[in-house]
């Protein structure tokens, strides 16, 4: 079964060829068709990703994947959110969004810092299919006061998971892949999908 993937991140991708490869899925990025990315217009993280599907599928004619995800952080309310890539204004500026971030918190208390990272992943078999596969996943932690690690992206460095007492830059891939809110969504969505047949 060939599928697009909603994205032009070459890292979701690949991680994604990876996790899909044994249910006889091929997996092949939007770009590569020739497809732009979709306006993320909606309110929520779940119409964000069925709007990318959509966009994606309405294209292509093939069946599509996509994914949205953020940072909650209890404190604001639930931001960053759906803004997480571009709090700070400049989209995909990380150092800057985790500087406001810090900011934001700079007067609220270790116990008050909760948080967690969340994923939705969609998939349409066309434009107009009723009943998308939708997976999810979390990942509570809590925002520290300053950076620590320097693995992974986005906001890493500040999100610590307290069982582990390490933030998420400074666990190895595989550690974060099987706590995070990626992985959790990745797993459900193989398993529904693998479910359906
Ligand atoms: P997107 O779903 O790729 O658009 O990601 C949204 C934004 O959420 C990213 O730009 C990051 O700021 C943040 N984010 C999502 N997942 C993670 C993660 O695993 N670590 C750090 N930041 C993340």
């Amino acid at each position: 079964m060939k599928l697009v993937l909603a994205s032009s991140n070459r890292g979701k991708l690949e991680e994604l060829r990876h996790l899909l490869a044994d249910a006889g899925v091929e997996l092949v990025a939007q770009s590569d068709l020739g497809v732009g990315d979709a306006d993320e217009s909606a309110a929520t993280f779940v119409e964000n990703a069925l709007l990318k599907a959509r966009h994606a599928s309405a294209l292509t004619g093939l069946p599509a994947l996509a994914d949205d995800s953020g940072l909650c952080v209890d404190a604001l309310g639930g931001a960053p959110g759906l803004h997480s890539a571009r709090y700070s204004g400049a989209h995909g500026d990380a150092d800057a969004n985790i500087d406001k971030l810090l900011h934001e918190l700079r007067d609220v208390a270790d116990e008050d810092r909760a948080a967690h990272f969340y994923c939705v992943l969609v998939l349409v078999r066309h434009a107009n299919d009723p009943q998308p596969l939708i997976a999810e996943g979390e990942w509570r932690g809590r925002i520290l006061r300053e950076r620590r690690g320097t693995g992974g992206h986005g906001y890493d460095p500040v999100f610590l998971d307290v069982e582990r007492g390490r933030s998420a830059a400074e666990m190895p891939a595989e550690l974060k892949n099987a706590l995070s809110h990626r992985g959790k969504a990745l797993a459900e969505l193989r398993r529904r999908f693998v479910a359906r047949g």
